[in-house]
């Protein structure tokens, strides 16, 4: 008998149909002799359809009551699914983020968990045998006591915090692919599954782009050593032996990795923006001018290029923002070009991110090197580069994204068979 964490995302909880089979998943568990927290997203489009009632109905809102909005689909799925568990003899009950309590932090909109209660869920484990079923996405502001949400795919998040929480044995997150890919599957048709990824790997795969898991809930993992599997809800729950281990991915410390490979998987991403900064001067205290204002206005700068002056005197700097932060990140260089001193600003929204990742680049050379010379055979020309121990990344022109995905994910040979 263990205790496990089930979460099921938003298209496995499409409509009572799903959320049936969602209940008989987690029935399957239960029959089996686990105690069982479920985890639920909002109802596949809800969320979105919840966001963009609030940008209509003024275009710069309140974050708090952003949250009071949004964070409501969540917690439809949640009576919905304990109603249907009922209905199969299944001892259930649906707990909100306030109910718990799911304390976080005063982030409205993007708020970290602080400390999640799970004494209660454990003593109705022992007590009654109940199944929880709680809304993802939601918390409650320790401080003023409002309703907070923890960003998108934020259900994640509340799953493995929850698994930390009562020490689960593992936290299953099901969704609408049965494993983690080399590549995202619907732009690879050729990626290929993961029966193991690091904590580390699948922290860059995410924060790079691929949206399979939220990057908070790596984090979480990987500080609290959750086992974490991603699998599919759409097997057939009948199919499934609950004594065997999930048939999906897990997420796990780099030192379970018996053959790690160079590269583990490319992600990509087309939520950036360029801008380049012309004929700047050349001249100590430029960097800070310029990349001082966009901390205090709170812009993530990603990737950074600045030429070496060529007369002494000027020089090119070019940088990526979030594609939802470029126009003030415009403002704000036009704001400060007094203190900077430049020629002109350029920018560009149509790039893509592609990136390459793999624990094994840390012992070897010149894995950048080949994808460079393969996306320059394909044409495809490289606006910026940054690397780290386990990555590298390049930005190229969007209309280009897929076709780089692909060729890189061949050329490093991930290709399945
Ligand atoms: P859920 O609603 O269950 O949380 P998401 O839509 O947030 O599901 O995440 C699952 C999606 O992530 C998949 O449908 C897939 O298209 C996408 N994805 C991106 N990169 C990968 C990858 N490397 N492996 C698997 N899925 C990926
Ligand atoms: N429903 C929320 C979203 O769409 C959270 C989640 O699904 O994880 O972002
Ligand atoms: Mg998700």
């Amino acid at each position: 008998m263990a205790r496990l964490v089930m979460k099921f995302g938003g298209t496995s909880v499409a409509d009572l149909d799903r959320i049936r089979n969602v209940a008989r998943h987690v029935k399957r568990e239960v029959d089996a002799g686990h105690d069982v927290a479920v985890v639920v997203s909002a109802m596949a489009g809800v969320t979105n359809q919840l966001v963009a009632w609030c940008k209509d109905a003024a275009a710069l809102h309140d974050a708090r009551e952003y949250d009071a909005v949004v964070a409501t689909g969540e917690e439809v799925t949640a009576g919905l699914l304990a109603i249907v568990l009922e209905g199969m003899d299944v001892n259930a009950r649906s707990w909100q983020g306030w109910q718990l309590p799911i304390l976080t932090d005063n982030a409205h909109g993007a708020a970290r968990i602080l400390d999640i209660n799970g004494a209660e869920l454990l003593r109705r484990f022992k007590e009654m045998s109940q199944v929880a079923v709680i809304a993802g996405f939601q918390g409650l502001n320790k401080e003023s006591g409002r309703i907070t949400t923890l960003g998108r795919g934020g259900s994640d998040t509340s799953a493995v915090a929850v698994a930390a929480a009562i020490q689960a044995e593992r936290c299953d997150i099901y969704t609408d692919v049965d494993a983690v890919y080399t590549a995202d599957p619907r732009v690879v048709p050729k990626a290929r599954r993961l029966a193991k990824v690091a904590f580390e790997e699948m922290l860059e795969l995410a924060s790079l782009g691929a949206k399979v898991m939220q990057v908070r809930s790596v984090e979480l993992g990987m500080v609290h050593n959750v086992r974490i599997f991603v699998r599919s809800s759409f097997e057939k729950p009948e199919d499934v032996d609950s004594r065997a281990p999930p048939s999906g991915t897990l997420i796990c410390d780099e030192s379970e990795i018996m053959e790690q490979q160079v590269v583990t998987g490319i992600a990509f991403s087309k939520d950036e923006a360029q801008i380049s900064i012309r004929r700047v001067q050349d001249k100590p205290g430029v960097a800070a001018a310029i990349f001082g204002p966009l901390a205090d206005a709170n812009i993530n700068v990603d990737m950074i290029v600045q030429n070496v002056s060529a007369d002494g005197l000027t020089t090119d700097l070019t940088f990526t923002v979030p594609s939802a932060d470029y126009e003030r990140a415009r403002a704000t260089i036009e704001k400060a070009k007094g203190a900077i001193g430049y020629d002109r600003l350029d920018g560009a929204t149509d790039v893509a991110k592609i990136s390459v990742i793999g624990i094994g680049m840390r012992s070897h050379a010149g894995v950048a090197a080949k994808a460079f010379k393969a996306l320059a055979e394909r044409n495809i020309n490289i606006r910026a580069i940054t690397t780290s121990e386990i990555k590298f990344s390049v930005l190229i022109d969007a209309a280009y994204a897929e076709l780089a995905v692909r060729t890189l994910h061949s050329l490093y040979g991930l290709d399945k068979a």
